[in-house]
């Protein structure tokens, strides 16, 4: 059943929408949570990860296969198995969306995740790209990382294997296009590149972005109007966003790796000690739920102002945890957020606490 909010609550909210400023939107990447997100009063998709989206059986091989081929022939013949797919995972969403806007954030798994555990595994692989499982086995080897989360991920993956997000790029676009002829709707992409740390590896993706974009347009014979932006999830970019922002049109704080890169602490061993580091006063909260105002805070408000400052119109909204959280949403006002992207049953919750900031920022 898709939730729908009625009688005094819908009532609430929507006086909570007469006040607030800040748009709110949710993280999505399934239909059915896109759909939850609109039932809750979402305004778009803020995050769909589209790493998810390539878990299931058939197509982390194909994953797979891309990653461990060495020629561009077979990476290719990889990812063709691959666009069909993601091509309906996004015409669902717009179809769902309908006109409202979706931030599509290319590949950011880390690797790990993605390359074959055992020799039965990468045999498989082997098997389906007809290649030699040693060559295969030996490159995964190469591959492997001890800190995955601080290593080949993000855009890093994508400026490797650029064939990956151009085969994204592609099956965005060609859903655009697709559900604007069918709706008459407009549909407006945004593309959203995760872990940049420089503008240079903005710019290079940039430009291959708007290659494939424009030879889709050039096919389907429509242009659209699209977004590119990037994520800001390490402290570099944040104290270089006047650079990066001269290659985007939106920020989106990604406050969960900006929590772990700005306090050197892993966001998936944080539980060891952090509970009593809270308990005995180290910490006011889990840096992880509330926002870290000093620290992770600072880091946000010098980029918006750097950012801003180069470009007064670029759209900024946080799609970390923290986009859901009361406390770091007021804080968000305060820096002057576009808006906030949270997890679809939070969406209410954003949209009081966006209201309460308004009217606490008002007053
Ligand atoms: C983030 O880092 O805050 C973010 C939203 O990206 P992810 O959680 O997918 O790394
Ligand atoms: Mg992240």
């Amino acid at each position: 059943v898709e939730p729908e909010l009625s009688g005094d609550f819908a009532t609430l909210m929507g006086w909570a929408d007469g006040f607030r400023r800040m748009g709110v939107r949710a993280n999505a990447e399934t239909p059915l949570d896109a759909k939850t997100a609109r039932g809750f009063g979402a305004e778009g998709i803020g995050l769909c990860r589209t790493e998810h989206m390539f878990f299931d059986a058939e197509r982390i091989l194909a994953v797979r296969e891309m990653i461990l081929s060495e020629s561009e022939s077979s990476r290719q013949a990889a990812l063709a198995k691959l666009l069909p797919h993601q091509r309906s995972d996004f015409t669902e969403l717009f179809t769902v969306m309908r006109g409202l806007p979706v931030t599509v954030r290319l590949l950011d798994p880390p690797l790990h995740e993605f390359l074959p555990q055992s020799d039965e595994e990468i045999a498989e692989v082997a098997r389906a790209a007809g290649a030699d499982p040693e060559a295969f086995s030996r490159r995964a080897r190469q591959l492997e990382e001890q800190n995955p989360m601080l290593g080949h991920r993000g855009c890093r993956l994508g400026i490797s294997y650029p064939e990956i997000y151009e085969m994204q790029v592609r099956a965005l676009m060609e859903a655009a296009c697709d559900v604007v002829a069918e709706t008459g709707e407009a549909v407006v992409p945004e593309v959203m590149v995760p872990l940049v740390a420089t503008r240079a590896e903005l710019s290079r993706l940039r430009t291959r972005i708007e290659a494939v974009a424009d030879a889709v347009f050039e096919e389907k014979g429509r242009r659209l109007d699209y977004l590119v932006g990037t994520m800001i999830e390490l402290p570099r970019a944040a104290l270089t966003a006047d650079e990066i922002a001269g290659d985007a049109e939106f920020f989106s704080f990604g406050t969960n790796d900006l929590t772990q890169t700005t306090f050197g602490l892993s966001r998936d061993d944080a539980g060891s000690f952090l509970p009593a580091y809270v308990k005995n006063g180290l910490l006011p909260q889990d840096p992880f739920v509330s926002l870290d105002k000093e620290g992770v805070g600072a880091l946000v408000r010098i980029a918006a102002e750097k950012g801003r400052a180069v470009k007064p119109d670029l759209k900024l909204g946080i799609c970390g945890e923290h986009g859901g959280d009361p406390a770091s949403i007021a804080f968000c006002e305060g820096v002057g957020l576009t808006y906030v992207s949270c997890s679809p049953y939070r969406v209410p919750i954003a949209r009081l606490a966006a209201a309460q900031a308004a009217i606490a920022t008002a007053a």
